[in-house]
């Protein structure tokens, strides 16, 4: 099938590949050898390039340092034993980018356009793709405005670019969470559902107090009365309770939606397994935990696929959860999912792209 749009190719003369090892590899410091470029202005997108991962010129004026028209996505690539380049469910990062960017003001940009330059560029650095089970190739595609004006409104041009990094796996070990109920991430109208870079900033300072009491992550609640759990920040989360699984449901705007907690719930429609799209309130959650009916909680996000939650702190007081080893429910999704990204098992919902 003849390319939708043309790109052209400028490949760096010196391949960085050589010098990285990637049997220690820290998630999102390392770059691959190329980027995907595109421009908008006039109303469309054009200039489409792959160039040698390299800083770019910006003016100090640039919108984006001002007022933060800037939206990214998450996903990932995987190498199965043939060799091959699998993307998970691409299209539908396509389709959240474009939902993020009616919310900030931004252009859409067409599935194509973001489709054809994303296989390009995993194409040219098929050999990033690390093959080892647990490690893959992380994409960030992302748009920000470039308008060179610091008027306050919507920019007129824009650039969006992919930049890929291999990573090893993410959460290796079960992790601990704070359910802050102080500190907002998003409320009713605002932006929570928009992938939007102003929305991880303004989760910074609340999620670094919780470090210092040594907790990972953070469960965050309802913007208005603290008592309903939403997500973590950086994964949608999931409880499994008497036998049912939990998660809050993506209906009030303030909670992305996520690409991993869409598959899990298609997986556990599949299985059979009792799924709830319901709000779970801190106190619902903190009488499970008493009780001990709580039988799982886990996290779900592209970085970490499954994380397994450990620890819970509810208004100071710390709960434990059973054994990892007792999570069938979430080890038997990591299971399929991991088995469905690396080409090991088949793939009934067509979620592979093979590049
Ligand atoms: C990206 C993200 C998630 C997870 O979404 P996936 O598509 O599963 O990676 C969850 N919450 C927030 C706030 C996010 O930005």
């Amino acid at each position: 099938m003849a390319s939708p749009i043309s790109i052209s190719v400028h490949k760096t003369p010196h391949s960085k590949i050589k010098g990285i090892d990637f049997s220690s590899l820290v998630f999102g410091k390392v770059v691959s050898d190329h980027m995907f470029v595109a421009d908008y202005k006039d109303g469309k997108w054009g200039d489409f390039r792959i160039e040698p991962y390299g800083p770019m010129e910006i003016y100090p004026a640039n919108a984006t340092l001002h007022y933060g028209q800037a939206i990214f996505e998450g996903m990932k690539a995987y190498k199965n034993v043939k060799g091959e380049v699998l993307v998970f469910r691409a299209e539908a990062n396509a389709r959240r980018l474009n939902e993020s960017a009616k919310r900030m003001c931004m252009p859409q940009i067409p599935e194509e356009i973001f489709l054809e330059g994303l296989k390009k560029l995993l194409d040219l650095d098929r050999d990033w793709v690390p093959q080892e089970k647990g490690s893959s190739l992380y994409i960030r595609p992302f748009m920000f405005a470039m308008d060179n004006y610091i008027g306050v409104k919507p920019s007129e041009t824009y650039r969006f670019m992919i930049f890929t990094c291999p990573v090893g796996a993410y959460y290796s070990k079960p992790v601990s969470v704070k359910v802050e109920t102080t500190y907002t991430r998003a409320v009713e109208g605002g932006t929570g559902e928009a992938k939007a870079a102003g929305n991880y900033a303004a989760s910074l300072y609340p999620a670094l107090l919780a470090q210092k009491e040594g907790y990972e992550q953070l469960l965050w609640t309802d913007g208005k009365s603290h008592t309903q759990i939403e997500e973590s920040g950086t994964m949608n989360v999931m409880f499994k309770i008497n036998g049912k699984v939990i998660t809050a449901p993506t209906t009030t705007g303030t909670i992305l939606k996520g690409v991993t907690r869409d598959s899990v719930i298609q997986l556990a429609k599949d299985w059979g397994q009792a799924i709830e799209e319901r709000f779970l309130t801190v106190a619902a959650l903190q009488e499970a935990l008493e009780k001990g009916t709580l039988e799982e909680a886990f996290g779900v996000g592209t970085a970490a696929t499954i994380a397994f939650i450990e620890k819970i702190q509810i208004q100071g007081k710390d709960y434990l959860l059973p054994p990892y080893s007792s999570h069938s429910f979430s080890k038997k999704v990591l299971a399929a999912l991991d088995g469905i990204k690396y080409g090991e098992i088949s793939d009934p919902h067509s979620w592979i792209i093979k590049i």
